[in-house]
């Protein structure tokens, strides 16, 4: 017998984030209530996953519900601000109890690791889409924002950017690699980890941040541009993962670190008066980031190699291009 929405919901949806005090009404009626911290903002943030452009189709379900609020939860990163609910629109082909199953693990677990209560959704039928809101909150007037590099500050990216890309390529058959290189760069892309923490301290040392989403040169230079500044990055300074490396090679590896997407790793600007506090606050063993590059006076943003610019033509993943 199928599912009725509202036997759906309940069996899946309902319970299926973390449990929190400051939801006064979750899912059952027409909206959620919600309390905001006092001396907070309400920070809220949604993005949209189509099948067959933001993931291949028949992505593992457990991958789309995790990415679903991955890709929200690292917005709310970027701002330094911490996320508290969640809400969902599904839109779905069919109901399919195992793939249904799997989403809510998927995303019911990144959820309750971050303490994320699911509070609302909508549930339509249709071509597979999955919208997420991530709501949360932050102590106000102190987010991060893209716009307040200088020049003079120092970039930095976390993680190993291109990984999710190479993953992606492996997914769709585009690419083959060791297996134990493929098995990582795999997970980077089905399983990305949202740098809240780190977004969180940067609120101390950043000026500016964003999170790469549509490649590492493309975010870079939003940033660069909301700050009214130019963005030198060194193409011998970009980390690349060994996984990586193996893969695609050294050369391609910095490409991808440039110009693959789904990365959801976080660029940050920091002065140089705060760039030896954030490094003792935050060892860059620990937290895992890495100095690309410098913020200057002027607009545009170039990649420097053994100190000339190297001609580059991907500037960023775009969807309708
Ligand atoms: P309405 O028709 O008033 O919008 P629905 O019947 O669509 O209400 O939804 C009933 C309740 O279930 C609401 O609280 C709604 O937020 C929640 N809900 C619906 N779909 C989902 C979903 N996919 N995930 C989480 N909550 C959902
Ligand atoms: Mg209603």
């Amino acid at each position: 017998m199928a599912l009725s929405e509202t036997g759906l919901i309940e069996r899946y949806f309902r319970g299926c984030g973390a449990q929190r005090a400051d939801v006064a009404l979750g899912i059952g009626d027409d909206a959620a209530l919600l309390r905001v911290a006092p001396g907070h903002e309400l920070v809220a943030a949604t993005d949209t996953l189509v099948a067959g452009v933001h993931f291949p189709h028949g992505c593992p379900a457990h991958s789309i519900g995790h990415r679903a609020l991955a890709v929200n939860l690292s917005d709310v990163a970027a701002m330094g601000a911490q996320p508290l609910w969640a809400l969902l629109a599904l839109t779905l082909p069919e109901v399919d109890e195992t793939w249904l199953e799997g989403f809510a693990a998927g995303l019911g677990g990144l959820a309750r690791q971050h303490g994320v209560a699911l509070v609302g959704g909508d549930t339509t039928r249709g071509p597979l889409t999955v919208t997420v809101q991530v709501l949360g909150q932050v102590a106000a007037g102190t987010a991060l924002r893209r716009s307040g590099a200088r020049p003079g500050d120092t970039l930095f990216v976390s993680g190993t950017p291109g990984d999710a890309a190479a993953g992606l390529a492996l997914e769709q058959s585009r690419l083959q690699a060791p297996p134990e290189a493929a098995a990582y760069l795999r997970a980077r892309f089905l399983l990305p980890t949202p740098r809240l923490a780190l977004g969180e301290r940067l609120r101390e040392y950043a000026s500016a941040c964003i999170d790469v989403s549509d490649g590492l040169l493309g975010d870079a230079g939003k940033l660069a541009q909301a700050s009214g500044v130019a963005a030198q990055v060194e193409y011998e300074a970009l980390p690349v993962s060994a996984s990586l490396q193996a893969a695609v090679g050294d050369e391609r590896a910095r490409q991808l670190a440039l110009s693959g997407g789904d990365d959801y790793e976080l660029c940050f600007a920091v002065s140089p008066e705060r760039v030896p506090q954030l490094e003792s606050a935050l060892p860059r063993a620990v937290w895992g980031y890495t100095r690309i590059g410098t913020l200057s006076v002027g607009s545009g943003t170039t990649v420097t190699r053994a100190g000339t610019v190297m001609e580059f033509s991907h500037s960023g993943y775009q969807h309708f291009s």
